[in-house]
């Protein structure tokens, strides 16, 4: 095939007279090679929305670092702060976005993935008007704060014909994913008793601008809706992707309660899966926990502390510690995306993986404020 774009005849031939015939001819190859040769693939373009602490501190500096996509646009509230956005970033200021103007993305080529980092309840809405727009999504976790706007979001997905999956990091993490094949391939037998815990100590006067987290509204819920998706997707793992038959939970003691007034400041809850496995869990928003521990009959698998948390997660089984490469979390999860994503590949964290987890979430908290046993409909 022919390249559009090759050299006139006219002038290659004048280039060539003033070469040997022999690197005349290895050159003329090598044109005709290069002519013929595919273009590079060409980096999808991703639209941060929602400049906050996330988008700022790890995924803006990880799309510096992508392979297979790279920054082309922001959304955001603040003008202002999109047109820094575009000088540090080198994008156009054509592809800075407000909430309210994200339909006239529908005819910019440059953005193919808008991916969601703005407060949890806002996640529903933001997700389908970059669906409306035309643009395949990445939602931050907790997908929603409802299961039932999960359900809305897959099909906006659906109806627009884009692809919907969760900004689940640690599936693209190699120690992560090495749990995830023990547990698939059964290798120590099915996982039948675990442990799972993750939070941190939030501090509201450090960062008030993240605070939403303590907002019932905006949040959703407290460290289950933050914090404790992760326990209950690496539980999931440990049961190769199954979704529980059925919950108990209870809110943990309120120690600060000039501070957790409309959120939990702890919870623990089980989740019975229907082989009989149990996972005992725990999520915080006033301790620093971050691990798993999965047991089989013929062996187990443990991700220590920080577990969950951006650093290397570390790895132990009763067969030792394997060894797997330290990667970056947000650039391989993106890369992993956009690799995905240009295969037609079936995503490893689809949106009804986020689905799952919501109605987990919900399930958990109706069984803390009834006290007893609770279905989950995932
Ligand atoms: P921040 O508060 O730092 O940022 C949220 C941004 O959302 C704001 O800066 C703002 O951006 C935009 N926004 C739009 N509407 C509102 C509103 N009503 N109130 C506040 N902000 C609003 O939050 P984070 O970046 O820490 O978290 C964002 C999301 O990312 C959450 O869903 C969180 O769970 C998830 N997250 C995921 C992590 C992971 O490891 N996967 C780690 C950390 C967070 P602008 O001014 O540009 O409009």
């Amino acid at each position: 095939m022919k390249s559009p774009r090759s050299d006139s005849p006219v002038s290659r031939r004048r280039f060539i007279g003033q070469i040997s015939a022999a690197a005349a001819v290895a050159l003329a190859t090598r044109v005709s090679r290069a002519a013929d040769a595919p273009p590079p693939p060409r980096k999808l373009g991703v639209a941060l929305l929602g400049l906050g602490s996330y988008a700022t501190n790890q995924l803006g500096p990880a799309l510096r670092k992508t392979e297979h996509c790279r920054l082309a646009g922001v959304v955001t509230g603040d003008r202002e702060k999109g047109r820094k956005w575009a000088r540090d970033y080198g994008f156009p200021e054509k592809n800075i976005y407000g909430y309210d103007t994200m339909a006239q993305m529908a005819g910019n080529p440059d953005i193919d993935i808008v991916y969601v980092v703005t407060p949890n309840s806002i996640h529903a809405g933001n997700c389908i008007a970059a669906a409306k727009a035309g643009k395949h999504v990445i939602c931050e976790k907790p997908m929603a704060t409802s299961a039932a706007d999960c359900d809305d979001v897959i099909e906006a997905c659906r109806e627009a014909g884009v692809r919907l999956t969760v900004g689940y990091r640690l599936h693209y993490e190699p120690h992560t994913a090495e749990f995830c094949r023990l547990a698939k391939e059964n290798v120590y037998g099915p996982f039948m008793r675990i442990n799972s815990e993750n939070g941190f100590a939030i501090d509201p006067e450090a960062r008030p601008a993240t605070m939403w987290r303590l907002d019932r509204k905006l949040a959703g819920g407290g460290p289950l809706m933050d914090m404790g998706v992760y326990v209950i997707q690496a539980v999931c793992m440990a049961k190769a992707e199954a979704a529980p038959v059925a919950v108990t939970s209870k809110f943990g003691p309120v120690t600060l309660p000039k501070v957790f007034t409309e959120v939990e400041e702890s919870i623990r809850w089980t989740m019975e899966f229907a082989d009989g496995a149990v996972a005992k869990c725990y999520a915080s928003y006033n301790d620093q926990v971050s691990s798993i521990r999965a047991e089989a009959d013929k062996g187990w698998a443990e991700l220590e502390y920080p577990a969950f948390y951006y650093d290397e997660p570390v790895l132990k089984t009763s067969q030792g510690k394997p060894y797997f490469p330290k990667v970056n979390h947000q650039v391989a999860q993106l890369d992993g995306m956009a690799l995905e994503l240009m295969a037609g590949r079936p995503s490893i964290a689809p949106g009804e993986m986020g689905r799952r987890d919501v109605a987990v979430i919900e399930a958990i908290y109706a069984a803390a404020k009834s006290g007893g046993r609770v279905e989950v409909k995932a």
